[in-house]
């Protein structure tokens, strides 16, 4: 019978279900209005590449009293100078909630060693260039004169040594003890 009833849909209901939606008005609701359950306006609208509404209520519950004392204690511990450690063990937390608190309080430094006017092989740090993705990048100078942004585990690891001078020069003092450049062969077409 249910089916009987059921009519194909017009352009103009369409276009209400597509505005009814775009309200906040749920599927189920939807759906009664036209005879058809909340799964079939959801496979509609999905058909028609309508975007999934997002969400408007939080789903997570807001903070509680005791966290938000917890995160406050944490602060103070870290900036008396304790040790991630130290501030789990006074908080009753393990280590990584503690780097979550740190996170949340903006109490992580960018990098925990500057390395500013350090020298690795040809490079001068000058200092932090960009911190993208929990990685520091270096702006550094290289003998000669190329800055460049330089990813701090290249850097420290010996990766990266130079702009890339140093190689073309060894490059030039082999083929000089060689002889003649070593010219690639070319062939005329
Ligand atoms: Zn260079």
């Amino acid at each position: 019978m249910a089916s009987e009833q059921r009519q194909a849909l017009t352009q103009a209901d369409g276009d209400e279900i597509k505005r009814l939606y775009a309200e906040g008005l749920s599927l189920r609701e939807i759906g009664r209005r036209y005879n058809r359950t909340g799964e079939r306006v959801r496979q509609y609208l999905q058909e028609q590449g309508v975007p999934r509404r997002s969400r408007s209520k939080p789903r997570t519950a807001p903070p509680s009293a005791e966290y938000l004392a917890r995160l406050e204690r944490c602060r103070d511990l870290v900036l008396q100078g304790c040790s991630i450690l130290e501030c789990a063990e006074q908080l009753g937390v393990g280590r990584s909630t503690v780097n979550d608190y740190k996170k949340k309080l903006g109490l992580v430094r960018p990098w925990r060693k500057d390395l500013s006017s350090e020298q690795f092989g040809r490079w001068t740090v000058i200092k932090l260039g960009e911190y993208v993705d929990s990685t520091a990048y270096w702006l550094c100078k290289c003998e000669c004169g190329t800055k460049r942004l330089v990813n701090h585990h290249n850097l420290v690891r010996g990766y990266s040594k130079s702009c890339g001078c140093s190689k073309r020069e060894s490059l030039k003092l082999r083929q000089a003890k060689v002889g003649a450049p070593q010219a690639p062969s070319l062939v005329p077409l």
